[in-house]
């Protein structure tokens, strides 16, 4: 059965709408998705009808990608299974909106300082109705010739410390996780070897996480070097947290695509294993 709990649509920063998202993650033989959109569960609601509307033979989960702050580094928290009309997180999606919109004018101010104008509005008009993000940035700056990559223009503009970097001033993470649990889901800690952080610091915020009542950790992403994926399962189990998977699919590309390499290591406890919809999907596929 293919699980892909990590995947973005045009709610944020992905490039497939929400109904183009599920309807590709069905042709990819995905059983179950989550849809975890950054800071906003606008996706869902247009999934959800599209799965009902086409009778696809996939599980939407509901999720989220919320940016917090630990120790002011940026860390990415996931919650599935989320009530997304739970008061609390509409009310914290509310807040980060509102930051999203501050940070993404500021940004603008500090790239045309750069002699890089209209960044702003470029970026916007690409985010559309959805949560704009520092990718949608990177599209524009591409499109304008700034830059030919998103991994170039991350590493001259966009990332800590350069011209259009503007520090961030999202949730901390215990708040996030707390907010995760009162719409009563499940907090996973995203990607944690995407954070620049040494192996060190790595270990102390997984303590954190697991001690501020963190569920999970992501184990298997897609392309990932094997000893890393054994290395984050190892962890999975040293520190108490269950074990997910997700593509962190955000457009159709070279390597990534829904449920693409996505396997956990047998010593790990998938964070899927005790949900009844499993237990009804395992009884009707095998
Ligand atoms: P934001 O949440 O606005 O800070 O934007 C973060 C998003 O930008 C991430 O979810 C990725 O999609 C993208 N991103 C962040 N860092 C990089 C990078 N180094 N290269 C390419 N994309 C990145
Ligand atoms: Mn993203
Ligand atoms: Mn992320
Ligand atoms: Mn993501």
């Amino acid at each position: 059965m293919l699980i892909d709990l990590h995947s973005h649509t045009t709610a944020s920063d992905g490039q497939l709408s929400p109904k183009e998202l599920v309807n590709r993650a069905e042709n990819r033989q995905v059983h179950m998705l989550a849809i975890t959109d950054h800071d906003t569960v606008d996706g869902l609601l247009d999934a959800k009808k599209a799965i009902t509307d086409n009778k696809l033979n996939l599980t939407l989960i509901n999720g989220i990608e919320i940016s917090t702050n630990w120790l002011n580094h940026e860390i990415h928290v996931i919650g599935v299974n989320i009530d997304p009309s739970s008061i609390a997180l509409t009310s914290l999606i509310t807040e980060q909106k509102e930051k999203r919109q501050a940070r993404a004018i500021e940004m603008g101010l500090r790239l045309s300082k750069a002699n890089i104008p209209n960044a702003y509005e470029g970026a916007k008009s690409l985010a559309g109705d959805g949560a704009i993000t520092r990718a949608h940035f990177a599209r524009y700056l591409i499109q304008i010739g700034v830059g030919s990559s998103n991994k170039k223009i991350f590493q001259h503009y966009l990332s800590k410390g350069n011209t259009g970097y503007v520090p961030h001033h999202w949730v901390n993470l215990d708040h996030a996780i707390s907010i995760i649990h009162q719409a009563k889901g499940e907090a996973i800690l995203a990607h944690p070897t995407h954070y620049n952080l040494s192996n060190k610091w790595i270990r102390s915020l997984l303590s954190s996480f697991k001690s501020l009542g963190g569920d999970a950790m992501e184990v298997a992403m897609g392309q990932q070097e094997p000893s890393k994926r054994l290395q984050l399962a190892l962890w999975s189990n040293e520190y108490g947290l269950k074990a997910s998977q997700g593509s962190d699919f955000h457009f159709v590309g070279q390597w990534r695509d829904l449920g693409k390499s996505l396997a956990l290591p047998d010593i790990t406890t998938p964070i899927w294993i005790k949900w009844p919809i499993f237990s009804q999907l395992t009884k009707s596929i095998g």
